[in-house]
């Protein structure tokens, strides 16, 4: 895990993210992803933050990016970018018998070192491929109650780097203003 700073300085080191509250954060519908009997998505149970205040803000932001990515629009980000090998997020979880909305419960979010939070970091992959995302819960809480567009872009950023996608290239910055303008709704 590595705030801002030190990642630019050392790209290859590791996957960071951090959202900056620059521009206008994407518009949320409304929508609402119906409440079934199972609510296994509502209940989000890949949130695995120990403070409950900080799960269910990261929570929320799952839900919100599974709604997101209910959207044609915003999946096509899958076929925008690619792993290392050059293939297609979307071949990548075509190859996993799953779709964006299924990859999405399956990475699990935890809490970050204490350490990886003293800088700006919010959450970071732990490598491309990997299914665990460190979350700095205070923030990330904090972000879900200023602007939960951004905290759902987050994870949507964060999926594409499970899924494979490297960092820088693509930057940070294009990264999520790829994921804002085509998940917006
Ligand atoms: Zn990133």
């Amino acid at each position: 895990m590595h705030e801002i700073r030190s990642w630019f300085a050392q790209p290859a080191a590791g996957l960071a993210l951090v959202l900056a509250a620059t521009g206008a954060p994407i518009q949320v519908s409304g929508q609402e992803v119906p409440v079934g009997r199972t609510a296994t998505r509502n209940e989000a149970t890949n949130a695995r933050l120990k403070q409950p205040r900080e799960n269910a803000a990261v929570a929320e932001a799952i839900r919100g990016a599974a709604r997101r990515l209910a959207h044609a629009r915003c999946r096509g980000l899958l076929d925008e970018f690619a792993d290392a090998s050059g293939q297609p997020l979307r071949a990548v979880l075509a190859a996993q018998g799953t779709d964006a909305g299924g990859y999405l419960d399956r990475i699990f979010f935890y809490d970050a070192n204490a350490s990886a939070c003293e800088g700006t970091m919010l959450a970071g992959a732990t490598g491309p491929g990997s299914r665990v995302i460190r979350v700095c819960g205070r923030r990330f809480e904090r972000t879900m109650t200023e602007s939960s567009s951004y905290g759902e872009a987050l994870s949507i950023h964060e999926m594409l780097h499970s899924l494979g996608l490297g960092e820088n290239p693509p930057t940070t910055q294009y990264m999520t203003s790829r994921v804002r303008a085509q998940c917006q709704q």
